[in-house]
């Protein structure tokens, strides 16, 4: 006999879990929208080279991680590793370059990623991502870190990090980079292995190494700040000057990197405590050189993508106040099968005036009152067939223990008044 198990990396999540996730996205949904963010949903799958192009075909994601396959037209397609590839394509395929400035768009769904499981991180997993495009100047970063910070915030979470830095445009960089490869030169005999490629093949890289031994190294390395041309220079101070006078506490991270070109400017996390070793909830960034690498005209653009798993582990963690989902108040039993047709009846009516409610699907009358008090119904209503041959049915309130007979013609207003409805 056949039996399954979920793919590796992936997650079921239980009904018992549901309201973390209803809870969050409901945050994310109305801070978004409080924000002036719309939503736009795009394709779980994309063709490979979008996100060959969109991520870098140098990096990890693109050269180890992605789920890619043929279909049956013998197209390259991935499953999605990120979203904001997907979403700067549908910006430029759908004319939204001709919408008032900025474009501001949020999203939440699923990604995949063939990485090493464990906790926080997984093959399958979700992100809340957002987007503010068409504007160049930093208020347009600030926007996208107050929504971050305001999400989390509005979720009641503690103890964040926000860590902070800028890694210049193509007219800072490559000198900085210059600057890099001179003192890890210099260094050669002490960095690890992975770094000693990383230095020519992708630099900036080494200054997210984990290895001991590069630590002093990457600690005394020139940091990206110290060599920005002073557009990005004067981007950089207005954007803290802002954080600033919001006092919106940072901390500036000169380890903090992307490795691609079209990645410009503005870099920042959020790190949250107790999660373990998977801390970083929240990724972001500036790209504008990403549209026109895409084949649209140059855009600006900066956004973030945050896990969802990870959010919902801070949850726990930290034992934030989560809403319980609402169970339908109204649960109907009955006693004989005349009975059972008139509650079935009785069940659609209920229903028809939105309220909520359950019908006893087995069982005696006393397995049935289990059934409804194991469920946490507010109001039973009891159909036995004498009562219902004199038109009433008896109502039992479970939190009181309370009973009464109501005639069928009042329950509608009954319940309503019982229930606020
Ligand atoms: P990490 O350094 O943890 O691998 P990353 O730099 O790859 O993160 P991003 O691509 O910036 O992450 O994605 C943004 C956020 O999505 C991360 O901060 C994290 O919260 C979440 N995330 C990324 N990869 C995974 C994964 N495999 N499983 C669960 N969450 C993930
Ligand atoms: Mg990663």
């Amino acid at each position: 006999m056949a039996r399954f198990s979920r793919p590796k990396g992936t997650q079921d999540i239980l009904p018992e879990d549901q309201r973390y996730w209803e809870h969050l996205l409901n945050v994310v949904g109305s801070t978004a929208r409080d924000y002036g963010f719309e939503r736009i949903d795009t394709p779980a799958f994309e063709s490979t080279e979008l996100f060959a192009r969109g991520v870098g075909s140098g990096t990890d994601i693109v050269e180890k991680e992605m789920y890619s396959f043929k279909d049956k037209g013998n197209r390259d397609m991935s499953l999605r590793p990120e979203f904001t590839a997907g979403v700067i394509r549908a910006y430029l395929e759908n004319g939204m370059q001709v919408w008032p400035k900025p474009v501001k768009l949020y999203s939440t769904g699923p990604a995949f990623r063939y990485e090493a499981p464990q906790a926080g991180r997984y093959r399958q997993f979700h992100q809340f991502n957002a987007e503010v495009i068409g504007v160049p100047g930093p208020l347009a970063d600030l926007e996208i870190m107050l929504l971050a910070w305001d999400i989390y915030d509005r979720l009641g979470f503690k103890n964040l990090a926000f860590q902070l830095n800028s890694t210049g445009c193509p007219v800072c960089r490559p000198t900085y980079i210059k600057t890099l490869q001179t003192h890890y030169h210099e260094h050669i005999d002490i960095i690890c292995d992975d770094c000693r490629r990383r230095i020519d093949q992708n630099p900036l890289r080494v200054l997210d190494c984990k290895k001991g031994q590069c630590q002093p190294v990457i600690a005394a390395a020139p940091k990206t700040t110290e060599m920005l041309c002073d557009e990005c220079d004067a981007h950089f101070s207005e954007l803290k000057g802002y954080l600033d006078a919001l006092e919106r506490p940072y901390t500036l991270n000169h380890r903090l990197v992307r490795g691609l070109d079209y990645y410009t400017k503005t870099v920042f996390e959020v790190w949250a405590e107790g999660i373990g070793a998977q801390s970083a909830v929240c990724g972001g960034g500036r790209y504008d050189g990403l549209a026109e690498l895409l084949g649209g005209p140059r855009t600006p653009g900066v956004g973030f993508a945050a896990g969802m798993e990870r959010a919902v582990l801070v949850m726990k963690e930290q034992n934030v106040d989560v809403p319980e989902l609402p169970v339908p108040p109204v649960f109907v039993v009955y006693l004989g099968e005349t009975a059972r047709t008139y509650a079935v009846k009785l069940l659609t009516e209920i229903r028809a005036l939105g309220v909520g409610a359950r019908i006893a699907m087995r069982g005696g009358l006393r397995s049935q009152l289990k059934q409804a008090n194991r469920r946490a119904s507010k109001l039973v209503i009891l159909l036995g067939e004498d009562e219902l041959s004199r038109g009433e049915v008896t109502l039992r309130d479970m939190e009181t223990g309370e009973q009464s007979m109501v005639p069928t013609t009042a329950i509608a207003s009954v319940l309503q008044e019982r229930l606020g409805a």
